[in-house]
């Protein structure tokens, strides 16, 4: 698929770009000012949507490319939504919960203008949580002097929270993956899988592959990597969880680096961490037939021709990991129509809608003969939609 520059000008750039000071009155007394940013990339298919990340690094440059991946991201799966972005560039280790708390109201004191239910829906990413959530709405109903639960997704389930929602993104990815390995005609039980990360996304997605019948090989966290030839028990390591992480209390196992465990023979290899775990200098020592990309951003573009070359398949992020976004996408349809559901309907409509795009997906990736990689057929499929969107707003001709 090609698009013309005229199409790909109007994508280039964000539509909207939002930088903030916010003023925290610290608990010694003294104030100290934080910077703030919300990126609406594009709004074609509906309001913006994405997460809110606290994070000493957090920058410009990387919250406009997050807020693409999201527009690319919600327009894949089929959802009313947008692109968006944001961030507190912040370290959370040296706020006091009350500081903390007066920075998420800062934040919407800010923003408010500029967000809604109807205009841009924020969300939990990077240390940020349902808590910090329950704050924004609390704050942003005040100001609007009405409970506005639909304005942020990822709260608590008092406060409007969908059943569902925290293994979403894992239940998610194990859909996709087992859906995919039934058109390659593999079975769970003859699938090997490693997994890189043990938190949100990683231990559910190693819990609910593991009760499918998979043979988890290796798992890891930051302390490092544990592996077991004949595969881990996932239900007794789970039981080991502390304070710590998991990784150091496990006995009896191969120890070895996250470096290393990227780079064992299996099955699936699914980076479920941080960004940019496989680079053109790692690339190539990849043994995983499949990549289940559950991280955003886990293979950087430079990998992707390599891995290609090699006869690696890689499920992209925007696919992978959009069990979050969708179920999202479910609270705030809750929200607005203040009708809950139970998390059967929850797990039931998750799988109609990330194995549609699933299909479609493969529809289009088959008919190419492996010539391009299920990325690069994932975003001309986003941006077709997008693109037609915006030509029926008569912002594009
Ligand atoms: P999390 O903070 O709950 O867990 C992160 C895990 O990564 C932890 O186990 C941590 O120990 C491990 N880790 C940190 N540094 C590491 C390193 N250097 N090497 C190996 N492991 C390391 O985060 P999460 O919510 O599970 O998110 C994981 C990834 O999935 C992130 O890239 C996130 O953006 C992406 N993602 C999450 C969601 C979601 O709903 N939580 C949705 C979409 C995408």
């Amino acid at each position: 698929m090609s698009f013309a520059d005229s199409e790909l000008e109007l994508l280039r750039r964000p539509r909207r770009v939002f930088t903030f000071t916010i003023p925290v009155i610290m608990d010694s007394g003294k104030v100290k000012i934080f910077n703030g940013y919300r990126v609406q990339y594009n709004d074609a298919l509906g309001p913006t949507k994405g997460g809110l990340r606290f994070h000493p690094e957090v920058n410009l440059e990387e919250v406009k490319t997050l807020a693409f991946l999201m527009a690319l991201k919600s327009a894949l799966v089929g959802i009313p939504f947008g692109g968006a972005k944001g961030g507190i560039e912040v370290d959370v280790r040296e706020l006091s919960g009350k500081e903390l708390e007066r920075l998420s109201r800062g934040f919407i004191r800010e923003a408010h203008p500029f967000i809604g239910e109807r205009v841009d829906i924020p969300a939990p990413d990077v240390n940020t949580d349902e808590k910090i959530m329950g704050y924004m709405v609390d704050e942003y109903s005040k100001i609007k002097g009405e409970f506005v639960p639909g304005v942020v997704t990822g709260k608590p389930i008092l406060l409007g929270g969908s059943l569902g929602r925290t293994e979403a993104t894992a239940l998610g990815g194990s859909y996709v993956l087992n859906k995919y390995l039934e058109t390659i005609k593999k079975e769970p039980k003859d699938t090997s899988v490693v997994i890189q990360g043990f938190g949100n996304v990683g231990s559910n997605i190693a819990r609910i592959l593991h009760d499918d019948g998979f043979k988890i090989l290796a798992i890891s966290d930051v302390n490092g990597a544990i592996y077991k030839k004949e595969g881990l028990d996932i239900k007794e390591i789970f039981s080991m969880q502390t304070e710590n992480g998991v990784i150091p209390n496990v006995k009896k196992v191969n120890k070895l680096t996250n470096k290393e465990m990227l780079e064992l023979d299996c099955d699936v290899l699914i980076p479920a961490a941080l960004s940019h775990q496989i680079m053109a200098d790692n690339a190539g020592n990849i043994k995983a037939k499949i990549i289940l990309e559950m991280a955003n951003e886990p293979v950087a573009p430079n990998a992707d021709t390599i891995l290609r070359k090699k006869g690696i398949t890689v499920i992209p992020d925007v696919l992978a990991n959009a069990g979050g976004v969708i179920v999202s996408y479910f609270e705030w349809v809750q929200n607005t129509s203040n009708n809950y559901w139970s998390k059967e309907k929850v797990y039931k409509e998750l799988e109609s809608r990330i194995i549609e795009a699933l299909s479609l997906l493969l529809e289009k990736y088959n008919k190419l003969d492996k010539e391009e990689d299920m990325r690069s057929v994932a975003y001309s499929i986003a941006l077709e939609k997008i693109l037609k969107a915006e030509k029926f707003r008569g912002r594009l001709k």
